[in-house]
């Protein structure tokens, strides 16, 4: 037996698509959505087409920008000869918040992972090659400590080594399997800090 109109179903199923959503979640959204005023749920509507549309990836470090270059890619407050290599926009603003990084970033888009199918040719790796074909002091590799995040690390480091770029990982001070958008400013200063020579 159908218990809401059709509509209503769509509605539920396509929220439920949406990441760490699940079937009450989707319910619950749906019906608030439903209860707002039409204009709030049109501006909600419109922001989402707008952001989809309008944001690329940084043509330098390839993060998720509105812009041809990011503001850090076009600052000239950041050094500019070190890069810090993450998985994802979220883990460039985490480091981001704590305010003590200067330096660029380079955004895979993702990391290495042979259970998944997801090749070196599947992230930014590539890109990252091509841009220390500029001057460059230091490359950190911040990728997460997942399986995942090492394998890629290892294999950035193996990339990098015969150009003589000095190549580092942030510190093990990041719990193994961790998420580097939930840990702490100060955990990742100090992983950041702590970081070892490849
Ligand atoms: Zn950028």
């Amino acid at each position: 037996m159908e218990y809401y109109s059709n509509q209503i179903n769509r509605l539920i199923e396509e929220l439920a698509r949406l990441p760490g959503i699940g079937a009450k979640s989707a319910q619950r959204l749906a019906f608030y959505l439903l209860n707002q005023p039409k204009d709030n749920v049109r501006q909600l509507a419109e922001t989402i087409m707008d952001a989809r549309e309008h944001i690329c990836y940084c043509k330098e470090c390839f993060t998720l920008t509105d812009r041809e270059l990011c503001p850090i890619c076009s600052s000239s407050q950041r050094d500019h000869s070190t890069i810090m290599v993450v998985e994802n926009t979220r883990d460039l603003a985490a480091y981001e918040k704590t305010g003590k990084y200067d330096g660029v970033y380079h955004v895979l888009h993702g990391a290495i992972s042979p259970m998944l199918g997801i090749g070196p040719g599947d992230i930014k790796l590539k890109e990252l090659m091509t841009r220390l074909q500029q001057d460059i002091s230091e490359v950190i590799i911040a990728t997460n400590s997942s399986l995942e995040g090492e394998t890629t690390a290892m294999y950035i480091s193996k990339l990098i080594k015969p150009t003589g770029i000095k190549v580092s990982r942030i510190a093990s001070g990041v719990p193994v399997g961790g998420d580097l958008e939930c840990i702490d400013e100060v955990t990742l200063l100090r992983a950041l800090e702590g970081r070892v020579e490849l």
